[in-house]
């Protein structure tokens, strides 16, 4: 199933995450966390 993305945080190493409905935590990195920046989020079932 997708999962709304519904907000974002950094972990403790700097890398973005985006914060899924469901509760769980995604990790951004490299040029996906530009497009994030770009409006194009990407989501993956959980
Ligand atoms: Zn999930």
């Amino acid at each position: 199933m997708r999962q709304p993305i519904v907000d974002f945080d950094r972990d403790e190493a700097g890398d973005w995450r985006a914060i899924l409905a469901c509760g769980h935590r995604q990790h951004l990195r490299g040029l996906l966390s530009n497009l994030v920046y770009g409006g194009l989020i990407r989501r993956r079932p959980c």
